[in-house]
């Protein structure tokens, strides 16, 4: 049977999960299903997107840095290039596009999640930044414009997976699991003295340097516990955490009868963007594979919040609801960059988004209203500021 192809747009073609989803779509490709991508963006590697241009032949490109940008016209005089932050946005509305992949680092997804979607696209979303900052436009967007949302990231995929497998209300909760990071267990007087490059030391996963930091924090965890509320319409009780080293069972779903299903795979980031481009169907492109008896056993703990504080501030900035989770985004990614920088220690980031939560509350948890987009951008912006000028 032959199949039609499927126009996709990769935003953030140069990151972790940009270069994972080109290796998927090769992948594909391999075994008869045509992706053609249309477009792709980066923020300022035009250098890794030159050749990206070379093997894929997209229509158009967007580069946020115009230096960059006039460099690609300069070397691809037929191909249509954007700059400029727009421009992510820009190509996520093209016409034409089924898919966009939306694999932004930041919360300058947000915008481009919101463009495809209320032109009802399909957008596979790597980028958390656009449920966390801004979750409840996205829903909007989602209802309005008649698109679909299928995550990427490996937690969410794995829900998905085990949601098929019964009724919305007879749901208990949802459980994600969380690696703990390379620091799980260190007593608190080390935690303090850890380097940068001890925390991008992860033990199971390979991804991004701002990701990785969050691991190590569980910061991350609670961002994908807001993605998790978002996406499937779970309130905030009815989703935990529990510690599994291992990264071998990637999320859990209760249901009403006691049965918990679990997604289990090797933890390889190309399975779950795979799955986002051919769900609800599955495809072999000969990707990793788990050995359970080389398993042995999986271990379960429990989420001990003293250990790790920064995941208990950004789940009271979820609840706060609003902006918060956007301020608490935008603090948290000035934090990690600080740290990695060497300018504070790993102690710094937690301390840091405790503050910033009672700065929030001071300065906007008052006059709540309806969630905008400049609402998401002023917070952003303050949050940015206030991150920036906290002590060491
Ligand atoms: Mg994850």
């Amino acid at each position: 049977m032959s199949r039609s192809t499927t126009n996709v747009t990769l935003l953030g073609s140069t990151g972790s999960i940009g270069l994972q989803t080109l290796d998927v779509l090769a992948r594909l490709s391999r075994v008869g299903r045509t992706f053609r991508v249309v477009a792709l963006s980066a923020r300022a590697n035009d250098a890794l997107l030159a050749n990206q241009i070379k093997t894929v032949r997209p229509d158009v490109v967007s580069l946020v840095d115009r230096g960059g940008a006039q460099r690609l016209r300069d070397r691809f005089p037929g191909l249509h290039v954007v700059d400029g932050e727009g421009g992510a946005s820009e190509i996520a509305a093209l016409d034409g596009v089924d898919v966009v992949i939306n694999a932004v680092v930041g919360a300058a997804g947000l915008a481009a999640t919101l463009a495809a979607l209320s032109r009802g696209r399909t957008v596979a979303l790597a980028n958390k930044e656009s449920l966390v900052a801004g979750g409840e436009l996205v829903r909007a967007a989602l209802a309005e414009g008649g698109g679909r949302l299928v995550p990427i990231d490996s937690e969410h995929s794995a829900l998905l997976q085990c949601l098929g497998a019964g009724r919305a209300n007879d749901v208990r909760r949802l459980i994600l699991t969380a690696s703990g990071g390379p620091f799980l267990g260190m007593d608190r007087a080390k935690r303090v003295t850890v380097s940068a490059a001890d925390a991008l030391r992860h033990p199971t996963w390979s991804m991004g340097r701002r990701i990785t930091i969050d691991s190590a924090t569980l910061a991350n965890k609670a961002f994908e516990v807001i993605e998790a509320h978002y996406l499937f319409d779970v309130p905030y009780d009815r989703i935990s955490v529990v510690i599994h080293p291992a990264s071998i069972v990637h999320s859990l779903v209760e249901f009403r009868d006691g049965s918990i299903l679990a997604q289990a795979a090797a933890h390889d980031m190309r399975i779950p963007i795979q799955y986002a481009l051919t769900y609800p169907e599955r495809v072999d492109t000969e990707l990793p594979r788990l050995d359970l008896p080389q398993l042995g056993r999986l271990e379960f703990h429990e989420l001990d919040g003293e250990e790790f504080p920064a995941y208990g501030s950004v789940l009271a900035a979820a609840r706060e609801g609003g902006s918060a989770p956007a301020a608490m985004n935008a603090a948290d990614e000035v934090l990690v960059a600080r740290f990695l920088r060497g300018d504070t220690a790993f102690d710094t980031i937690a301390r840091g988004l405790d503050a910033t939560l009672d700065g929030w509350r001071g300065k906007f948890g008052q006059s709540p209203g309806p969630l905008s987009l400049d609402g998401v951008a002023s917070a952003d912006r303050w949050a940015r500021s206030f991150a920036s000028t906290l002590p060491a």
